[in-house]
């Protein structure tokens, strides 16, 4: 059983109508905080705009008609099945139609970070060169590490990345020829990267941003990334 996710060819998409297929237990490898149930707390869906944690992008929030999605995820790691899973035990049944809406906002910065984060990343290893990342991840703000040790040039980085924001450049995603879980991200002039995250059509949406350096003791460097409006 696979979900069809309608945010692959649109970002944009806020609401969507969708059929429940099936309604399940919270997982145990999830973990709940005491007093919260298990039972009736995934929805299925036949198709979503509910984005499912991947890539170091957070899984989207939302309702589904009255009830609150908490946060949405992969069944597996073939990435196939989207797991909805709600805030408490759902009324829903298989075969109810229902209505999506993500909260936008939260996923519309989120689109704006990732693709920022793609852009300093590639301005960072123009200045750099390739050095191994050793992490990477976003909410508010957005961070990636390096085992990196050299003093990495802040200023030079953040100058062209607000350029390249500024220049309004076309990103484009798509899916991979041989593969329909991978995607690539597409933005002149930098190129390609693998992803299969949601980015915001052009990159003059991300507006004003600020990076910030931070050492990781013995393991290198991490960079965070700002949205400043
Ligand atoms: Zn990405």
């Amino acid at each position: 059983m696979k979900t069809k996710k309608l945010f692959t060819n649109d970002a944009y998409l806020k609401e969507c109508d969708a059929q429940v297929v099936e309604v399940l237990d919270l997982p145990d490898e999830i973990p709940i905080e005491v007093g919260q149930e298990r039972k009736n707390r995934i929805i299925v869906l036949d198709q979503t705009v509910f984005y499912a944690m991947s890539g170091g992008q957070p899984g989207d929030t939302g309702t589904l008609d009255d009830e609150r999605i908490a946060d949405t995820i992969y069944a597996t790691d073939e990435k196939v099945l989207i797991y909805h899973c709600m805030e408490k035990p759902t009324q829903l049944k298989a075969g109810d139609k229902v209505h999506c809406v993500i909260d936008w906002e939260r996923r519309y910065r989120l689109m704006k970070m990732h693709s920022l984060m793609h852009i300093a990343i590639f301005n960072f290893e123009r200045k750099h060169g390739k050095s191994k990342m050793i992490g990477s991840n976003m909410s508010d703000k957005g961070r990636f590490d390096y085992e990196f040790f050299d003093p990495i040039d802040v200023d030079w980085i953040t100058q062209e990345t607000q350029r390249m924001i500024q220049e309004g450049h076309q990103i484009k995603t798509y899916g991979d020829e041989y593969d329909e879980v991978k995607r690539i991200w597409e933005m002149e002039p930098l190129g390609t990267m693998p992803c299969g995250g949601t980015h915001v059509k052009n990159s003059s949406e991300i507006g004003k941003i600020s990076l910030k350096r931070k050492g990781l003791s013995s393991q290198g460097q991490r960079v965070y990334c700002m949205l400043e409006e």
